[in-house]
């Protein structure tokens, strides 16, 4: 049940970068890192009849099996055989890697491993796509811009008209806005501590931005003070514990809704009172915009292709595998959305 796929376009998102610097496990090393790409069916092995050589595909570090119980459930994405696992480093079908270097093994990352000309992956985690889609453009559909948009259409569901924060200004907020904006939101207010992030996200919806380091009071407060009592929805796109919190405090009660996004630290916990809940706001999480990977993701490359969805205005640079590490610096200083490594040139 398992395919090669040759690699054309990755990119770089921040989970990558969250587990090289191992904050969220336990170190696995040497591994390749590298989920958000796009490739070329190369080979398939026994088992293998959803997809064939020359098929292109999206890599998803999340799969779908198709047979259990999750898989067949309208309301679940989390697969039993195939969901996420960022501590497995090797092939479910034999427990061994399908990468080496002087005869020891050099590990997976979440059953993608997409920096890597070539890399083999469980059949049930490529989504095979519209072949006349561009694969340097859709690429970036496979993590970031699906989360990011899924989270908000998928899971916030904000009502037509309604006020919707997104805490967090990267790609995958950035697409929890556009989905926002796509879902008829009339304010979306736009919540991080890099201020060079918000001229970027007019682009993307956010009509009103809250840098929580320019207030005295919690950055909660300043949001239920501008929106007479919190807004509708809020989606949490930094992977940072307080802003998860203030995330889930700022939503409206009665009504409000927070989503949770990004990935925490190890050692996070959530803390807040349960007058909170009892008071009538929801707390969600989800991954990978609560899509399904093989069966809704072609569907998410469609709106691109039916230019529902603009993709372009999330790549911003573009470099060589061989500049890869222009990719993580570019990460680390907040600079541009989207970096597309060409794995060829
Ligand atoms: P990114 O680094 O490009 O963007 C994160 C943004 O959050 C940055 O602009 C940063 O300044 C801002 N930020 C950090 N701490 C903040 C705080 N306390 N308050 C307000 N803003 C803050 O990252 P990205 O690639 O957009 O990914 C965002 C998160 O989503 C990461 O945690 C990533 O691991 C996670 N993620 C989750 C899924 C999923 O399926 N759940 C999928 C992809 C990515
Ligand atoms: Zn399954």
């Amino acid at each position: 049940m398992e395919v090669r796929v040759k690699i054309l376009y990755t990119s770089l998102c921040h989970t990558d970068v969250y587990f090289w610097e191992a904050k969220g496990q336990t170190p696995v090393f040497p591994r390749i890192f590298g989920h958000e790409a796009g490739g070329i069916i190369g080979s398939v092995g026994e088992g293998v009849t959803d997809v064939a050589p020359g098929d292109h595909v999206l890599p998803v570090f999340t799969g779908e099996c198709k047979e259990c119980p999750h898989c067949k459930s309208a309301e679940s994405n989390m697969c039993d055989l195939l969901r996420i696992n960022t501590d497995r480093g090797v092939m479910i079908g034999d427990g061994k890697s399908r990468f080496s270097i002087n005869g020891k093994p050099i590990y997976h990352f979440v059953g993608t491993s997409t920096f890597s000309e070539y890399t083999v992956m469980h059949v049930g985690c490529v989504a095979k796509i519209n072949p006349e889609a561009p694969l340097d453009k859709v690429c970036v559909l496979s993590c970031g811009i699906s989360t990011g948009l899924g989270a908000t259409i998928n899971v916030a569901k904000p009502p037509k008209g309604s006020t919707v924060a997104i805490f967090g200004l990267g790609a995958v907020g950035l697409a929890a806005a556009e989905g926002a904006k796509i879902a008829g939101a009339s304010r979306i207010i736009g919540v991080d501590l890099n201020p060079s992030r918000f001229e970027e996200a007019r682009k993307f919806g956010c009509t009103e931005f809250v840098n929580p380091k320019d207030h005295k009071k919690p950055v909660q407060q300043i949001l239920a003070e501008m929106t007479n009592g919190g807004v509708d929805r809020s989606v949490e796109c930094t992977g940072n514990i307080n802003a998860m919190i203030q995330a889930f405090e700022c939503v409206h009660d009665g009504w409000g809704v927070a989503v949770l996004v990004g990935v925490p630290h190890k050692d996070a916990e959530f803390k807040t009172h349960p007058m909170n809940f009892l008071n009538e706001r929801t707390l969600k999480g989800t991954f990978f915009g609560s899509y399904k990977p093989r069966t809704d993701l072609p569907n998410v490359v469609e709106l691109y292709m039916k230019k529902e969805l603009e993709v372009e205005k999330f790549i911003t640079h573009s470099v060589p595998f061989a500049e890869i590490n222009k990719a993580f610096d570019l990460m680390a200083k907040g600079e541009g959305i989207r970096c597309i490594i060409r794995m060829e040139n």
